[in-house]
């Protein structure tokens, strides 16, 4: 391995890629195409590369922007080994205006390159660099269970999933009027049985009083956890709901940095960590997490949307890491070699690198910047 590789050049390319399925719904969001961030890191031992980050929502433009104009200029002619030392620059270069947010998700999107690079060069995938637990991992579904779905549909995609081999599918709340929330989850359950995993996720919607009144009702339909019940920041109402109700709470894919994690963990604010590498500051900060929800004997539930190979791979390498989230299936094909779920569990890649490469023809087709 060459001891004095150099990052010789940095690109990044903006693309807005449509989904190939119904709108996606929850409490915060409709979604009908998703931005992502592709950077290349290109070395002088002609090993190239590739990092990502992406949003459902529009903006990721400022992430980009962070890279080409701050980040840049710190990385180049770095040795890409020293992953972390370019970490800790590229965070202090604009940090009096993006501590988290958009100059998180690009650091993020640049650490994964560095990554790619060591993996590259080391010839394994990261799941195998970072040391193996398991060849498979568990997968749960959430595209069968978004908000604007009748109940009649929902219990048509649950059953479905169940059919293709899940055992655990996703249910979103957070309509207007928790009462249909509560009869849709009981729709589920009639139709699913008594042996499927259901899991809830509000993103965000309810107060501490809406969530403890029903967030203690899911349990007469034995829900296996309550994601996201309210705002991110306030670790407090989290910490006096989970004291409140029985049913799990889970959270994470809106939290930006290993100290909030740290503050919910501590103080009993949540059952499940969903820790999602994209928002912190890429694979090197979500280790620390896992390896602090270990300490306290806490699941790891990896947030996903659209990065599954990233998190699949997090998960093959993370003993307490017990499934990982799939949904959007419907551009999967963007990737170059994606990975699928096959009876309700993800195969793992082969080849090196951490695998977030989109294909050429997609950033032809869709890129924006
Ligand atoms: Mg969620």
């Amino acid at each position: 391995m060459p001891n004095d590789l150099k990052i010789t050049n940095v690109e990044t390319v903006l693309l807005r890629v449509p989904l190939r399925q119904r709108t996606i719904t929850d409490s915060q969001s409709k979604v009908d195409d998703v931005e992502f961030l592709q950077v290349r890191i290109h070395t002088d031992a002609g090993v190239t590369g590739y990092g990502m980050n992406w949003s459902y929502t529009t903006g990721l433009r400022a992430a980009q922007v962070m890279i080409d104009e701050n980040y840049i200029s710190v990385i180049k002619n770095e040795n890409p080994l020293f992953r972390k030392e370019i970490v800790r620059k590229m965070f202090f270069t604009n940090h009096f205006v993006g501590r988290v947010g958009a100059a998180r998700v690009g650091i993020a999107a640049v650490e994964f390159a560095l990554w790619d690079i060591a993996c590259k060069l080391a010839g394994m995938p990261l799941w195998k660099y970072l040391g193996a637990c398991r060849d498979k991992v568990k997968a749960y579904s959430t595209d069968g269970g978004w908000l604007t779905w009748s109940a009649d549909e929902l219990i048509h995609d649950a059953t479905g999933l169940v059919d293709r081999g899940f055992d655990a599918v996703k249910i979103k709340l957070g309509r207007p009027d928790p009462r249909e929330d509560y009869q849709r989850i009981a729709a589920v359950r009639k139709a699913v049985g008594p042996n499927i995993n259901i899991m809830t996720d509000v993103n965000c919607a309810w107060s501490l009083a809406t969530a403890r009144y029903w967030g203690a009702k899911l349990a007469d339909h034995d829900i296996y956890w309550l994601e996201e019940p309210m705002m991110p920041e306030d670790v407090k109402s989290h910490a006096q709901l989970a004291a409140a109700i029985r049913v799990p709470i889970a959270v994470g894919e809106t939290i930006y940095t290993k100290q909030a994690f740290r503050d919910y963990i501590e103080t009993g604010a949540c059952a499940i960590v969903q820790a999602d590498a994209t928002k912190l500051l890429g694979i090197g900060e979500w280790l620390e997490v896992a390896a602090l929800a270990n300490a306290y004997t806490l699941p790891i539930v990896p947030h996903t949307n659209v990065q599954q190979k990233l998190h699949v791979q997090l998960a093959a390498a993370t003993p307490h890491a017990i499934m990982v989230e799939n949904c959007y299936e419907s551009i999967n094909e963007i990737w170059e070699e994606p990975i699928y779920v096959k009876n309700g569990y993800y195969n793992l890649p082969e080849q090196p690198g951490v695998g977030l490469r989109l294909r050429d023809a997609v950033i032809a087709e869709h890129r924006i910047g």
